[in-house]
Formats: C-alpha cells, sequence, structure tokens
C-alpha cells in the first residue's frame, strides 16, 4: 500500500496531472467528497486529503509514504524525517516580508513580526542579526501593519495584489516557493521500487 498527502484547492488541482502521469488517478473530487481517504484506480494506492500545513507531519511520522507541500510550509516545518526528491514547479510564488507603504515609526523598541510562519521569520531575522519580537497569527496577515498590531509580516506573496489592495508593499524577499514532493525516510527504503517509480514518471512530467 502507498499513501499520499495532499491537500485540497490548488495544490491538488495542480498535482492530479502529475499524479496521472505515474497512473495515479482519484476514484472520486475531494471538492465534492467529504471523504478523507480517496481511493484510486490502483487498488494499493491512496490520497489523504487533509490540511496543507499538516502533510508533512503526517509524512514525517509515516502516516503517509508521500505528500506534496509548499516550500514555505516545509520550511516552517523543518523536514525532519522528509526527502525532498522533486520540485513540482506549482503554486509557485515568494516568501517575503511586508510593510506599510507609508512608514511609520517601530512600534516599540524592537521590530514587530506577525506571521504564520514564525519558524522561518525567526531564522529569517535571526540571520540577519536582528532582534525581533514575533506575534503568531493564523491569517490575515496583512492586517497586522494596519491596526498598529506589527510592523512587518512574513507572508506568500504571488502577484503582490493583496498586499497592494491593504496599502503594504513587499521588502525583503526571503525563498522562492514551489510546490515539493516529499517522502518519508523509511517508506523509501521499504518500498523503494514502488515509491522510485512513482518519483520517476512525476519527474519526467514536470521537466
Ligand atoms: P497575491 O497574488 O500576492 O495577491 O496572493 C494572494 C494570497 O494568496 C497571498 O496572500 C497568499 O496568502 C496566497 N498565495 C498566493 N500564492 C500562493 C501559493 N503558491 N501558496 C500558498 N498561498 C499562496
Amino acid at each position: 500500500m502507498i499513501t499520499i498527502a495532499l491537500s485540497k484547492g490548488r495544490i491538488y488541482k495542480e498535482t492530479l496531472p502529475l499524479l496521472a502521469a505515474a497512473n495515479i488517478v482519484p476514484a472520486e473530487d475531494p471538492e465534492k467528497s467529504r471523504k478523507l481517504i480517496l481511493d484510486t484506480n490502483q487498488d494499493d494506492v491512496k490520497l489523504l486529503i487533509i490540511r496543507a500545513t499538516d502533510v508533512p507531519t503526517y509524512v514525517q511520522f509515516g502516516a503517509a509514504d508521500l505528500g506534496v507541500a509548499g516550500k514555505d510550509v516545509l520550511m516552517e516545518h523543518g523536514g525532519e524525517g522528509l526527502y525532498e526528491p522533486l520540485d513540482l514547479k506549482i503554486a509557485q510564488c515568494k516568501l517575503m516580508t511586508a510593510g506599510l507603504v507609508e512608514e511609520k515609526p517601530r512600534i516599540s523598541s524592537r521590530l514587530r513580526v506577525a506571521t504564520k510562519f514564525t519558524n522561518v521569520a525567526r531564522r529569517y531575522f535571526e540571520s540577519r542579526g536582528e532582534q525581533i519580537e514575533l506575534i503568531k497569527l493564523y491569517g490575515s496577515m496583512e492586517l497586522g501593519p494596519i491596526v498598529g498590531l506589527s510592523d512587518l509580516i512574513v507572508d506568500v506573496v504571488d502577484t503582490g495584489n493583496t498586499l497592494k489592495a491593504n496599502g503594504l508593499k513587499p521588502v525583503d524577499h526571503i525563498a522562492d516557493i514551489s510546490s515539493r514532493l516529499v517522502v518519508n525516510k523509511a517508506a523509501m527504503k521499504m518500498k523503494h521500487q514502488q515509491i522510485s517509480a512513482i518519483i520517476e514518471q512525476i519527474g519526467a512530467a514536470v521537466a
């Protein structure tokens, strides 16, 4: 049995053709089903439909053999217990810091940064030797600087339209983001033949 962890939405849609290249076709559409485990055209391949931020955790602990996760999510998770054999080149964006277009004086003595990517932000500002005060948020980070919660945010940016619509501008580029195929390290050994065939077929489809 091979299980593949995926999130609904953009990653699912863009991963479908890549899975098809490895002859893996879901039996149902997760957007229309409430099932968390989907059968596929192959008896021994199942899909787990889970939150994007949970994908690395399921794969790390071997609850899924393979997964598709954004590099932003992997950077935040830390990548423990995972191989990252393929850049799928889908869901591309950038991880950036952003602040108000009309800059204001700092809220407090230390730079305040609001983000759901607290591990990434901590490492990034540490590497620049900057002491910050981190504020963990779960969404709508763009509000932070507007309402005086933070000086900066760390978020994923695609077109930049969301920042612009909220009076924010990108400041520093932290990393280029795309979705990656991740593999549980133990599964890679135990199910080597099956998993390496999938990696090879998906890799060929990406190229
Ligand atoms: P933007 O095109 O910059 O206005 O992006 C709008 C919002 O979509 C951003 O604030 C992100 O939350 C989200 N977003 C854009 N691209 C991605 C991506 N590749 N992965 C996850 N979220 C994204």
